[in-house]
């Protein structure tokens, strides 16, 4: 183009305008091929030359073209910047026109969009020696463009629509909102919403758009019912569309649906159901009241989408009004309960509340909703729950327990346990909400507890250091008296040898003095030497009871068993004994000893225990009897002596077999003893590996029984148990 432009100037340059059509001729087969229309006009305004393409373009034969002028053409361009005479104007001014986008109204009455480009060819005088005129066609941009703006328009529509359901929903307002916007925007006459009732067999009409001028039929249609509309029932309940572009053109049906819109001015109409959780629900739709309508494709999409942005926000309706159901009976729960609840925002601002937080904290409901949570704490607590709260929000935890210390309005200080929660709304975080807990009690019970605990650790310590002390002590003692135990029956054992002697001399020189060798005794003398000699025996018997209690210890008495007839044995005895018997006038009896009982012990030592028994028995009894009984136990055999003398008062049982005791009372003082007899009979009894014991009364009389295994057993720690036994 730029080339042509180039070549008609250099021709004009001549100063030889013919010469523009004869360098034409030569670009003229290219000029015929290009798909744009190109016109050279002289100055004359005629046409001087024109491609088919600009025939075409303009619906004109090329002939008659040529035969044209351009204002000719001009009467066929409808520019929409420039008014025609404009056009014209700018024409004769000379000026120039660059890529206007006009509308050619074809001969045939069709028509097309050009971008029209008109240029004057000067000559070297400044003169027009021609004008070029370029058109080329953009309808099919044009139509393009159009559709864009359509689909932009629809969008926009579609996004403004949406953005009404969106947030907190004023459910009545943003349907009224629709049905408007849908209702300028397709130049329709009304827009109406029909919601199925709860027997689904009628359609109530429950919101609609009129365009200025267009009579409501919101009363008219409030409750329609379905079952008369057959054809509508059939489409809405299958998901169809329900379409009529003029209702008076009864050749496609004469339905009831049709009769009626007709008799209320309804000529089109074009209506989609709406799904509410994939149930039809009710109906969106559009009338149009002016003229017949074929309804176009955008119309179609358009109720359709809108249809399911309302069922969408039914749904959500739905949801909402049952979850504010539920918060209400949630809420009404809340305030029943003894547990405070909380819900704050974001910031820690109390948005909701029951009336058991106000008790717990003692503020007023007015006070907490001005207050914010942290207005609540110390500065230690504040930091540990803004710290706590943030974890929550970080790591998007759904739930803490907290406990914290808190000042009740009147100064007092109480101590709570708090869930924490994350709040949500849709799927934002706005807040934290909780239950909280006076757990004061618990608290001192817990410091108690804890004090109490460490206390009572305290008091154990000390006392487990006495315990030990003591033990220690107690140890050390054992220790010691073990060592000087042992001392003192080695000591004794051979110390008595030397004890004995002395009296062996004393027992003897007395014998001598009293059987009158050394000349005759006076009776005061006599009594003396009397007295001297019982002491001596009185002295030598308790020597050689301890003597034998210390050899029993240090373990350097062995027993040498024997059969021994026991009634022989019995009776060998008591011959000894028969005289004191006599003379205190007691009865003796012996039981169950038969001839042939054998039993096996050391004849020595049990001879020394029966005589002891015995002796006791005629000692501490002035009257009455004095029983032996026999009998075999099932390991060994058993001797009960029985008399019916002073008897023991039972404080003074534990006295019995200890070294050195006697029960204190005026006759035992009266009877000699030493009170060794019954500890050493004990030792005797217990290395046969038997075992002694009594039962008594005070004033009625004693028995006591022994009982000696057959076989008796060999106890190596005898010793150091009868010692310790002694404690
Ligand atoms: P002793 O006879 O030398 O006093 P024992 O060791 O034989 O020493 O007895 C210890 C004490 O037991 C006696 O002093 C006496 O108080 C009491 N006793 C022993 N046998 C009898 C008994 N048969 N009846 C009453 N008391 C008895």
């Amino acid at each position: 183009m730029e080339e042509i432009n180039s070549k008609i100037k250099e021709a004009c340059n001549d100063g030889q305008g013919n010469r523009i059509l004869e360098s034409l001729e030569f670009y003229k087969e290219f000029i015929e091929l290009v798909n744009f229309a190109f016109l050279v006009i002289n100055p004359d305004n005629k046409i001087a030359y024109c491609n088919s393409t600009a025939a075409n373009l303009f619906g004109i034969d090329n002939g008659e073209l040529k035969s044209l002028t351009i204002f000719d053409l001009f009467s066929q361009i409808r520019s929409y910047t420039f008014e025609e005479e404009s056009l014209v104007q700018n024409y004769n001014d000379g000026k120039s026109i660059n890529n206007e986008v006009v509308q050619i109204k074809r001969k045939n009455n069709s028509q097309i969009w050009m971008n029209l480009c008109l240029k004057p060819i000067l000559n070297e005088n400044e003169q027009i020696t021609c004008t070029i005129l370029t058109g080329l066609d953009i309808s099919g941009m044009k139509d393009y463009e159009n559709q864009l703006n359509q689909i932009m328009n629809f969008e926009k529509l579609i996004t403004s629509i949406s953005s009404q359901f969106l947030g907190t929903l004023d459910f009545n307002k943003a349907i009224k909102d629709t049905l408007k916007r849908i209702g300028i925007s397709k130049m329709v006459s009304r827009v109406y919403l029909f919601s199925f009732d709860e027997s689904n067999e009628y359609l109530i009409n429950t919101h609609e758009w009129c365009a200025e001028g267009i009579e409501t039929h919101i009363d008219f249609f409030r409750k329609t019912p379905l079952n008369k509309f057959p054809s509508v029932k059939e489409n809405i309940l299958s998901g169809k569309f329900v379409s009529i572009e003029n209702s008076l053109d009864f050749s496609k049906g004469s339905s009831n649906l049709r009769k009626i819109l007709s008799s209320r001015c309804v000529r089109a109409t074009l209506a989609y159901p709406i799904y509410t959780n994939g149930i039809i629900s009710g109906i969106l739709g559009f009338d149009d009241e002016k003229k017949p309508r074929v309804w176009a494709p955008e119309d179609y999409s358009l109720i359709k989408v809108v249809s399911q942005i309302i069922g969408n926000a039914l749904e959500r309706k739905i949801d909402e009004d049952k979850i504010q159901e539920s918060e209400e009976k949630y809420r009404n729960i809340l305030e029943s309960i003894k547990e405070g609840y909380f819900e704050v925002d974001l910031y820690g601002n109390f948005t909701f509340f029951n009336d058991a937080l106000c008790e717990i904290t003692g503020y007023s409901r007015e006070n907490l909703l001005n207050l914010n949570y942290s207005e609540l704490y110390d500065d230690d607590t504040r930091q540990y729950l803004y710290e706590e709260f943030n974890k929550l929000l970080k790591i998007k935890n759904v739930f803490k327990m907290l406990e914290y210390p808190q000042k009740k309005k009147n100064g007092e200080l109480i101590y709570l346990e708090s869930s924490a929660y994350l709040k949500y709304d849709v799927n934002a975080i706005t807040g934290f909400k909780g239950f909280v807990r006076d757990v004061s009690e618990r608290k001192k019970g817990e410091f108690l507890r804890r004090s109490f605990n460490q206390k009572l650790e305290e008091k154990v310590l000390i006392r487990t250091n006495q315990l030990t002390e003591a033990l220690d002590k107690q140890k050390l003692y054992l220790d010691q008296i073990i060592k000087s135990s042992y001392f003192k029956t080695e000591f004794l054992a051979t110390m008595s040898h030397e004890l004995r002697t002395p009296l062996n001399s004393i027992i003897g020189f007395t014998d001598l003095l009293l059987e009158g060798i050394y000349g005759n005794l006076n009776p005061e003398q006599l009594e003396f030497i009397k007295d001297i000699k019982s002491s001596a025996e009185h002295q030598f018997d308790m020597i050689s009871q301890i003597l034998d209690i210390s050899k029993i210890e240090s373990g350097q008495i062995s027993l040498k068993f024997e059969d021994i007839h026991l009634l022989d044995f019995m009776n060998n005895i008591l011959s000894t004994l028969r005289s004191l018997i006599n003379e205190k006038k007691l009865v003796l009896e012996m039981k169950g000893i038969k001839k042939k009982h054998l039993i096996k012990a050391d004849p020595h030592k049990l001879k020394h225990i029966i005589e002891n028994l015995l002796n006791n028995a005629i000692k501490f009894t002035e009257k009455g009897y004095i029983i032996i009984e026999f009998s075999y136990y099932k390991n060994g055999w058993e001797l009960l002596i029985k008399d019916s003398g002073i008897g023991i008062a039972e404080e003074n049982f534990r006295l019995i077999f200890k070294d050195f005791k006697r029960v204190k009372s005026p006759f035992v003082d009266s009877t000699p003893g030493s009170g060794l007899g019954l500890a050493l009979t004990k030792r005797i009894i217990e290395l046969h590996g038997g075992r002694i014991s009594f039962s008594s009364k005070l004033g009625e009389g004693t028995t006591f029984r022994i009982r000696i295994p057959n076989e008796p057993k060999k106890n190596d720690t005898f010793v150091i148990e009868q010692f310790l036994g002694k404690l």
